[in-house]
């Protein structure tokens, strides 16, 4: 592998760089694999080896893997119970320790969202109540951000498709904002060769100007006093560090200093105005390169100052009986769509009833099916999140029946009875089955299915 020279060239000189440690590093080009686990269901993972592996430093929840599995083939990853994430972008979770908390739930906005990295880690670190608008501009990324909130199984997301000027109509609604930029990508170089070839300086420039621009158009949402968190893999500063000078220069923002692990390798740089940035060198840390930083807003508006116009279709009374079996609904509003009906968190509903209003909205809080005369067809979701009864009947599979499931294929299992079910591995929903007399009807999404054939058929 070889790393573009003027690249080389522009990193000498930043805290923490070392020419020949870097170029030995990527000719090594070691492969490190890192899961971060869901803590909403805490499952025996790997076959209960969890507590033999190396815990991320940086992460309560992050873990190295001493090789890579299949996860394709592996039901609780179908399931939620752990994300496939890359080890120094859960320095995220260092940020979070330093957004006071003791003011109550957090509006978060994850503005470069898919496909769902720093979501589905920031949704494990909010405390209770909290909002998460989880955006992707992209359309088609933004499908693949839900399915993976879907997976994680939380109600308080939801999940727009949006430009970031569209969330200037939120004028200092968000307490917290976080851009993981598009960058050049020169810190995965190690993992994706390929994008070598898209690199040069020109790129990084024009990222430059691009990751300025994303800032500008969304800086208006973020309210007085609230956290803008900015994270790139590339190396390059201008990408990094330079960005944090140029808001210096835009904005009135206070730096904000991060809790670094000891012998973590994490290198703290200051911009020129000596703002505090964490850069993540391979050659340092157990990790591909990543920069994070963190600023205080101290100028704009205080809070959201707009009102809600209209609220969304609701279920009738009747209807709301139908979904009492399936659904524990504490602290949970239905709403309709056609005859698709979500749960929202009722706290939150407000909220959310804006956000419809005012933004393209990809789904939100926990899609729970469809009413078709008098009855529920639940919805893939509803298996996947916590608010499914315990009483609603489950099958419980096998591993290869389980896999089977997953590839929508015909399996044999002992059913729960007749009818609907989910269907659990290890006590983990992975989706519906409807047993009929004679057969069994498989739910799992189309689209989701597992293509491949499994190594033990
Ligand atoms: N945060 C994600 C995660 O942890 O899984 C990774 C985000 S990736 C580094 C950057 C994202 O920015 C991509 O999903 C890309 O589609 C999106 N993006 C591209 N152009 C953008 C733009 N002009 N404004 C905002 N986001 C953009």
């Amino acid at each position: 592998m070889q790393v573009p020279v003027s690249l080389i060239n522009s990193l000498e000189g930043i805290d923490g760089f070392d020419r020949h440690a870097f170029e030995q590093t990527h000719a090594n080009a070691e492969a490190i694999t890192s899961i971060r686990i869901n803590p909403a269901k805490p499952s025996r993972l790997f076959d209960g080896s969890l507590n033999e592996l190396t815990p991320v430093p940086w992460s309560r929840y992050g873990y190295y893997l001493p090789q890579r599995p299949s996860f394709t083939f592996d039901p609780l990853f179908h399931a939620g119970c752990y994300y496939v994430q890359e080890a120094s972008s859960m320095f995220l979770e260092k940020a979070f320790e330093k957004i006071p908390q003791q003011d109550g739930p957090l509006k978060v906005l994850d503005l470069s969202a898919a496909p769902g990295g720093k979501s589905t880690h920031i949704q494990s670190l909010l405390p209770e109540g909290s909002l998460l608008v989880s955006n992707e501009v992209i359309k088609s990324r933004s499908s693949i951000l839900r399915d993976n909130i879907i997976r994680w199984g939380s109600a308080n997301v939801m999940v727009t498709n949006n430009d970031p000027a569209h969330f200037q109509s939120l004028e200092g609604f968000f307490d917290v904002i976080v851009v993981d930029a598009p960058c050049s990508g020169s810190g995965l170089f190690r993992r994706e060769p390929e994008a070598i070839i898209e690199w040069s300086e020109n790129a990084v420039q024009l990222c430059s100007q691009r990751q300025q621009r994303i800032l500008a158009d969304v800086w208006p949402a973020l309210r007085e006093g609230g956290t803008l968190i900015y994270s790139t893999c590339s190396f390059s500063p201008e990408e990094d560090e330079a960005i944090l000078d140029w808001m210096q220069e835009e904005w009135q923002v206070k730096g904000i200093a991060l809790e670094v692990p000891e012998h973590s390798g994490i290198v703290t740089t200051l911009s020129k105005n000596g703002l505090p940035g964490y850069r993540f060198w391979p050659h340092k840390v157990k990790g591909e390169g990543f920069f994070l930083t963190m600023v205080e807003k101290q100028d704009g508006v205080q809070g959201f100052a707009g009102k809600l116009r209209k609220k969304p279709d609701s279920v009738t009374k009747a209807e709301q009986k139908l979904l009492e079996p399936w659904i524990d609904m504490t602290d949970m509003s239905t709403v309709r769509h056609q005859q698709t009906v979500y749960a929202w968190p009722s706290p939150l509903a407000a909220d959310f009833s804006l956000l419809l209003e005012k933004m393209r909205v990809v789904y939100s809080g926990v899609r729970l099916g469809e009413l078709m005369r008098d009855k529920l067809v639940p919805d893939h979701a509803l298996a996947l999140s916590g608010l499914l009864r315990p009483a609603v009947p489950a099958a419980s599979l096998d591993k290869d029946a389980a896999i089977l499931y997953l590839q929508r294929r015909d399996f044999t299992a002992e059913t729960a009875g007749r009818g609907w079910q989910t269907v659990n591995f290890q006590g983990y929903p992975l989706g519906w089955i409807n047993a009929l007399p004679n057969r069994i009807n498989n739910y799992y999404p189309r689209e989701l299915r597992i293509l491949k054939d499994s190594p033990n058929s």
